[in-house]
């Protein structure tokens, strides 16, 4: 769409991927999530890209006018796999209205939300936390990953490794094709009906194997076991998938961010600062408003499922998004304060600072693309203010 050829017809949409995930790795992603690109073709080109937090026919029509050809979202479009692209799903007319319209989309989520600047970042500003004596709330952990281990005879499992790798698996921090291997004997008799790659039909055989086992987000899962069963010379594959229990990385990295306010103060204080910050349509606060805090539990986004976490960092106060009422009413009888400051508000306020320093990125690497934020609401939500109360019914004169 732009009018004359410029320098910034030198980006292409996977320039920009690895700007993005340079800075928000996807493997700092939480297990269950999606980044990565949803929409698109590497080899396209970007004139233009708009950072939203949210890929909806608003945001897409914005992109449309400002000329952008790619999107970077907060939030996935696609979560779940798609078994079709039709216009009977949400994501499905999103999706395919992106792809008509030339517009890539690439979504960092919980990778962003562990990265610098996070999604975190609004109400860590709002409260003048020192962001050197930050902590996250729930480091980034091997957690709800899964192992897979598989059996391949020992000339064949350089082949099934490096398949397996190219489908996502084995990666481990910022390291690849991370495998272990070790030597045994595979035992099997194949039946009359069965093909063998190897050994005698009706005898038992024993052969040189190797188990190879390498680790997998379990998004990746479907497509590793894809890629195994490609790669592997046997008619009948052998594998396992074990659930991994693994607590923490090494990155220091995470969700949210723990801190404390230099000295007490009043929720009041807080809740008001909060408000100041964030443009949130409301602000939902739970607690006494004089009740003194001084410790700082914080999360852009939804923050529901962490309030454990805020409880077991001590924390006087949790400020988040999309708090439900038994959670919260449990969190109040542990002492825990707590803030709703919309799940939309928080992030979206973290928007214009992700694109700049996406942007300062960009120019350090020669990457020409004009960023934008979207002008979107991020939130839903409005604050509804009834009109004058209603006066009451007539009493029947009878
Ligand atoms: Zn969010």
């Amino acid at each position: 769409m732009s009018a004359m050829p410029s320098a910034a017809d030198r980006d292409r949409v996977g320039d920009w991927i690895r700007l993005v995930e340079a800075r928000y790795p996807r493997r700092d992603a939480q297990p269950w999530d999606a980044p990565g690109l949803q929409v698109g073709d590497p080899e396209d080109r970007v004139h233009r890209v708009l950072v939203c937090l949210d890929v909806t026919a608003t945001t897409l029509a914005e992109a449309t006018d400002r000329d952008a050809d790619l999107v970077l979202a907060h939030h996935p479009l696609l979560f779940r796999p798609l078994g079709r692209l039709t216009t009977e799903t949400a994501p499905g007319r999103l999706a395919l209205a992106a792809a008509r319209a030339g517009i890539a989309i690439h979504a960092a989520h919980t990778n962003l939300d562990a990265g610098t600047p996070g999604t975190t970042d609004p109400i860590v500003d709002a409260l003048g936390l020192d962001p050197d004596a930050l902590a996250p709330l729930e480091r980034v952990s091997a957690a709800g990953k899964h192992k897979l281990v598989t059996f391949v005879p020992a000339e064949d499992t350089e082949r099934v490794l490096g398949a397996l790798s190219e489908a996502g698996a084995g990666v481990i921090g910022a390291y690849d094709h991370c495998g272990f291997r070790v030597r045994g004997t595979g035992s099997f008799r194949p039946s009359p009906e069965a093909n063998p790659h190897l050994g005698d039909v009706g005898a038992i055989n024993e052969v040189t194997e190797d188990r190879l086992e390498v680790e997998l987000a379990p998004r990746d899962l479907e497509r590793a076991v894809a890629a195994l069963w490609q790669a592997h010379p046997y008619e009948e594959v052998a594998y396992d998938v074990y659930p991994l229990e693994v607590p923490d990385s090494a990155s220091g990295k995470g969700l949210g961010r723990v801190g404390e306010l230099p000295e007490p103060r009043p929720l009041r204080w807080v809740a008001d600062r909060v408000a100041g910050h964030v443009p949130a349509p409301h602000l939902r606060v739970a607690g006494d408003l004089d009740q003194p805090v001084q410790r700082i539990a914080a999360l852009g986004g939804s923050g529901d499922g962490l309030i454990g976490a805020a409880l077991a960092a001590e924390a006087d106060c949790y400020i988040t998004g999309d708090l439900r009422h038994h959670p919260t009413l449990d969190a109040r009888t542990q002492g825990l304060a707590l803030i709703d400051a919309g799940h939309g508000a928080v992030e979206g306020a973290a928007l214009p600072r992700v694109a700049a320093a996406l942007a300062a990125d960009a120019r350090t690497v020669g990457l020409d693309a004009e960023i934008l934020t979207s002008a979107a609401a991020h939130e839903p939500w409005a604050e509804y203010r009834p009109a004058a109360p209603e006066p009451p019914a007539s009493e029947d004169p009878r």
